[in-house]
Formats: structure tokens, C-alpha cells, sequence
């Protein structure tokens, strides 16, 4: 195929075969969230260029080299969004839902695009579930969402598979005063930075911690530690949610050296990180970003929030094959008809039982075909139970009932009863 008739490298078609799994995850969550009191937010894919400059930072790796940027017709500089927190605080704000105090717990869904380099687990356009909590500052609001992510990985069938990392960031204040002490440290040993966190030390010092340069690595042992800076009210924080974790009984490892990519947080941070992908082992991550909404021209409004990616999480299933057989199969009933008349009243008796059993997936044969045509059809249908509709059954206003998996014989039903026996054979989603 030439290549302007192929699609965009890493950005990918999930066929048809792969939607039931992605349906599957998309609505676990989403009664998950629903449960526990969240709403859905909807925002645009595309916002001005500036709101992701101001709420990112510009020195991290997604402003500086991985946004899809383009002019639009009127010169305005516009973004595919990378992420979906920026987007909803431009929203809360422009709405003004937050600016009174009111706690906004909120959730969405959708594409994000970043332009990385594409392999397993790490797209151009992928797909976050995201969620972001605004005025609750305690750290009961953060243990809950933790909470909610440990008995989702736990209904996934993926919670052995999962290790949750955990650090905190303080205040913004406490956050300057370490930066200050590591950009001290790091300065004296300059000469044995590699070249990224030479740079880094220059614009963004705190992600050197985040290295995966060997030598670096080593220069950071000695280097001081977050834990010792942070302010006492950060402190407590932290200790007040890891207790909620502890009386859950949720473990969690402490990364020191846990900073994430992103300029905004403070105080709480964590991901859930798995060994099963390689090196895309991230599957969740978030934390606290108390400062953004104000440094976004807001009132002062805390939040709180994760983002999970979804293609990483369809991989776990797959590689855990934690995937539920009644996903696969897509029809409940498969309807075979012989010739024009029994196709007719096929037609309309499928559309009764449809009125009565509106969950029923009944699928009715197009296109005609033999008899061992049809019925091979309709076993690789996945159906349960094929409907037949011949001369014999036209005579006597009955429909064949055919058990396709495990045994049983077929009967005949009467074509007024069919819904009333359908609904005792099929278990309705
Ligand atoms: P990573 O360290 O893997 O680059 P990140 O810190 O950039 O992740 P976030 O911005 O925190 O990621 O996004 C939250 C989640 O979204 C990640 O934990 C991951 O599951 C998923 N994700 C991020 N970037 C991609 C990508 N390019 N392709 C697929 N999933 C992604
Ligand atoms: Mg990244």
C-alpha cells in the first residue's frame, strides 16, 4: 500500500477483534468510578499550544519535544493534547465549578498523542483514563484513589502483577530548598553528570533523579534526600495516608526517587509499576498538584489525580490472559432461514423477540446459503443457539431451537413463546 494510504506511525487501529477487551476495561472502570462518586468530563482533543506551555512546564521532555503543534487557519498556535489534566483545570476554570471551594471529583477518557519514539507500551496516540480531584487537600482524598486503582487491578484479575511506588514531594517551598541543596551537590560533581542531566540540572535539577545513566546513578547515592526537607505539614500528609494505605492493607514500596515527568506536583506521588511490559512498566501514575489551578490564573484550589494508559493495560491482560471468556463471544443467538417465506417471517419474528428481549444479541443470517452453510455460519458466530426457519417449521408456526455448545436436542417452540424461552436460556447482559 502506498504510504500516504497508511496509518500514522504509532498511531493504531484496535480491530475488531480487540474492541470487546478495550469495552471491557473502558466499562470496569467506568462502573469502578461511578461507584465511588465520580463524574465524567468531557474535553476537547485539541487546545492552544500555551495551556499545556504553562501547565506542563516548558522544560519536560512532553513540552519540549513530544507535542503535535500545529497553526491553525487564523495563525493561532494550537495542540493535540498530550495529557488530560491541563485540559481540565482550563475547563474547571473556564466554568467556574472550583473557584468557590466546591470539590469536584471528575473523570475522563479519550486519546492523548505524544510524539515518542513508538515500541511496546508506548504510543503516538494512546488512551488515558484519567481522573482529577479538586478541593480536598487531605490525604484521605489521595489514599482513596489509590484505593480505588489497587480494587480495580484487583477486579482485572492483574493485582499480584502490580507494585505500587510511593513518594512525596512536599510543599513548594520545601521542594525549592532541596532543589537548591541537589543543584549544590550535583554542581560539585558536574564532571560526572551524563549530558541529559547536565542539562537538567540546568532547567529542570529534580529530574536527574530520575536518570537511567549508570554513572549518574552512582553520583546520586550520596546525593541529599527529599525525605529529610520536607516541611512538616507535607510530612504529616504523607504519614496520614500511608496509615489509610496500611489499614487497607495496600503495600506500597517508597521511591525517593519517584519525581515524575511533570512540573506541577507536590507532596503525594505514586505509580503503579509492573515488571510483565518491559520497559513501558508504568500502568498509572499521578499525584498532588496544589499549586497548578492557581499558577493557571485560578483561585487558590488543590488537586489531586491520576492517569492510566490504557494500551498498557490491555497488554497486562493479554500477557496475564486475564481476559473473560464471555467478552469473546458477541451473539447469544444466531437465526437461520430457507428460502424467501420463512426469511420474512425470520424477519419479523426476530424483531418481536427483539421488542420483548432488548439485551438478547441475536444475530439473523444475511445473505441466504444452504443449510450447512448457514449452520457453519452460525456456529462460528459464537452463538449459543441457532433459530431455524424452514418449510417444515413455516407449516407448523414453530421455530427449530438448536443448542450449538455442549449437548441437547433440538426442539421446536411456538413462535409466540420463543421470547418467554429465550429468556430462560440466555443469561442477558
Ligand atoms: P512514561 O514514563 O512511561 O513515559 P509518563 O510519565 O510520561 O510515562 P504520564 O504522563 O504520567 O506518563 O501518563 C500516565 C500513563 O499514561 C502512563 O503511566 C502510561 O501508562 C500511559 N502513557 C504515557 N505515555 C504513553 C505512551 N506514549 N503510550 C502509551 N501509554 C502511555
Ligand atoms: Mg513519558
Amino acid at each position: 500500500m502506498s504510504k500516504s494510504l497508511q496509518a500514522i506511525r504509532g498511531m493504531n487501529d484496535i480491530l475488531p477483534e480487540q474492541t470487546p477487551l478495550w469495552r471491557y476495561l473502558e466499562g470496569t472502570v467506568a462502573r469502578l468510578l461511578d461507584n465511588y462518586g465520580y463524574k465524567q468530563i468531557r474535553m476537547p482533543i485539541v487546545e492552544f499550544t500555551e495551556l499545556f506551555k504553562r501547565s506542563i512546564g516548558e522544560v519536560t521532555d512532553i513540552v519540549e519535544k513530544e507535542m503535535y503543534t500545529f497553526e491553525d487557519r487564523n495563525g493561532d498556535s494550537l495542540t493535540l493534547r498530550p495529557e488530560g489534566t491541563a485540559a481540565c483545570v482550563r475547563a474547571v476554570l473556564e466554568h467556574g465549578i472550583t473557584g468557590g471551594g466546591q470539590v469536584q471529583k471528575l473523570w475522563y477518557i479519550g486519546p492523548m498523542f505524544r510524539h515518542e519514539r513508538p515500541q511496546k507500551g508506548r504510543y503516538r496516540q494512546f488512551h488515558q483514563i484519567g481522573l482529577e480531584v479538586f478541593n480536598l487537600d487531605g490525604p484521605d482524598i489521595d489514599a482513596e484513589l489509590i484505593i480505588m486503582t489497587w480494587r480495580l487491578w484487583g477486579e482485572l484479575g492483574i493485582r499480584d502483577a502490580v507494585k505500587l511506588e510511593l513518594n512525596s514531594l512536599g510543599t513548594s517551598e520545601s521542594r525549592g530548598r532541596y532543589r537548591e541543596a541537589l543543584v549544590e551537590y550535583l554542581s560539585a560533581h558536574h564532571d560526572k553528570l551524563d549530558e541529559d542531566s547536565q542539562r537538567r540540572l540546568k532547567t529542570n535539577p529534580l529530574r536527574v533523579l530520575d536518570t537511567k545513566n549508570a554513572d549518574t546513578q552512582a553520583v546520586l547515592v550520596d546525593a541529599p534526600k527529599m525525605a529529610d526537607y520536607l516541611d512538616e505539614e507535607s510530612r504529616a500528609h504523607f504519614e496520614g495516608l500511608k496509615s489509610r494505605l496500611d489499614a487497607v492493607g495496600i503495600p506500597y514500596v517508597l521511591n525517593p526517587k519517584l519525581v515524575r515527568g511533570l512540573d506541577y506536583y507536590s507532596k503525594t506521588v505514586f505509580e503503579w509499576v509492573t515488571d510483565k511490559l518491559g520497559a513501558q512498566g508504568t500502568v498509572c501514575a499521578g499525584g498532588r498538584y496544589d499549586g497548578l489551578v492557581e499558577q493557571m490564573g485560578g483561585k487558590p484550589t488543590t488537586g489531586v489525580g491520576f492517569a492510566m494508559g490504557i494500551e498498557r493495560l490491555v497488554l497486562m491482560l493479554e500477557t496475564l490472559e486475564q481476559i473473560p471468556e464471555e467478552i469473546s463471544r458477541q451473539v447469544d443467538v444466531y437465526l437461520c432461514a430457507f428460502g424467501e417465506e420463512a426469511e420474512l417471517a425470520g424477519l419479523a419474528l426476530a424483531e418481536r423477540v427483539r421488542d420483548q428481549l432488548p439485551n438478547l444479541r441475536l444475530q439473523l443470517n444475511a445473505g441466504a446459503g444452504s443449510f450447512k452453510s448457514q449452520f457453519k455460519k452460525a456456529d462460528k458466530s459464537g452463538a449459543l443457539y441457532a433459530l431455524i426457519l424452514g418449510d417444515d417449521e413455516m407449516a407448523q408456526q414453530v421455530v427449530g431451537f438448536k443448542p450449538l455448545r455442549g449437548q441437547g436436542e433440538q426442539q421446536s417452540i411456538a413462535w409466540d413463546a420463543l421470547a418467554a424461552h429465550l429468556a430462560t436460556c440466555v443469561v442477558q447482559g
